[in-house]
């Protein structure tokens, strides 16, 4: 019987306030005194957040995370950019890399992904990795082939070693934002085609990767999810800027 820590993440996008981030870390760090020991939390605020989070959480067990980071590990003259170092001097120990909407909305390419999951590494973050097919992709029994493509490209790039200090999150991108869910079962087959894929270069990192499952995870589905055996834990969006939502599914960890 293997077990592996689960990780339930909540990415913030770029959404709140400071006085709303504030109340939410708050009622997390109390809501988090009261549930069982062993899964791990952690919260991706926007970059201009870090800061004030990462104070609000100490003392706390709660991990601090960011949503990007720059692809060239600097320092250097990059307008807007923030650095893997930058990032780790501010507290962080995870960065999520090549989300959906980076890839979609800002031109990310696989390449680019690999490389900042390099970078994040280099600077003693552990990246987690997203990757996922689309609606048509699905649609058009293409989703292993992507994942593929997306594991591939990093994998060419790092090597396997890399993934024991790294995290994996399969989001459907059909199930981002969109309040449709993966099934279990749709999840839990490209989980273990996923972990698979690691175990065919190294089955004991593949052992111990965690594989988050993200898209539209909410308290009600959580429990389905996180129960089969390749899902360990979630990367949440919409639902992790709710502290009671986020705790329940923090509990059904
Ligand atoms: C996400 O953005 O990573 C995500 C999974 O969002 P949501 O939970 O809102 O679908």
């Amino acid at each position: 019987m293997v077990t592996r820590t689960p990780l339930v993440a909540g990415n913030w996008k770029m959404h709140g306030s400071l006085q709303d981030s504030e109340a939410l870390v708050s009622e997390l760090c109390t809501g988090i005194d009261s549930v069982d020991e062993g899964p791990q939390m952690l919260l991706c605020p926007s970059h201009v957040y870090i800061q004030a989070v990462s104070a609000w959480l100490h003392g706390s067990p709660i991990r601090l995370g960011a949503q990007n980071l720059a692809e060239s590990p600097g320092p250097g003259a990059f307008t807007g950019e923030v650095s893997g170092a930058m990032l780790r001097e501010l507290g962080c120990e995870y960065v999520i890399v090549g989300h959906s909407e980076r890839r979609a909305l800002y031109g990310e390419t696989d390449e680019r992904v690999a490389a900042k999951f390099g970078t994040a590494q280099s600077h003693g973050l552990k990246p987690i990795l997203c990757v996922g097919e689309t609606l048509e992709e699905r649609e058009t029994d293409k989703t292993r082939s992507v994942i593929e493509r997306q594991l591939e490209a990093v994998l060419g790039e790092t090597g396997v070693t890399a993934f024991t200090s790294a995290v994996v999150a399969y989001e459907p991108v059909w199930a981002i934002g969109t309040g449709r869910t993966a099934t279990p079962d749709q999840a839990q087959e490209v989980h273990a085609f996923i972990r698979a894929m690691i175990a065919d270069q190294d089955a004991t990192i593949a052992t111990g990767l965690q594989i988050l499952y993200g898209g539209s995870v909410k308290g009600a589905n959580a429990r389905e999810l996180f129960a089969m055996e390749d899902i360990d834990g979630g990367l949440v969006g919409g639902a992790s800027l709710e502290a009671q939502e986020f705790l329940t599914i923090f509990q059904a960890a």
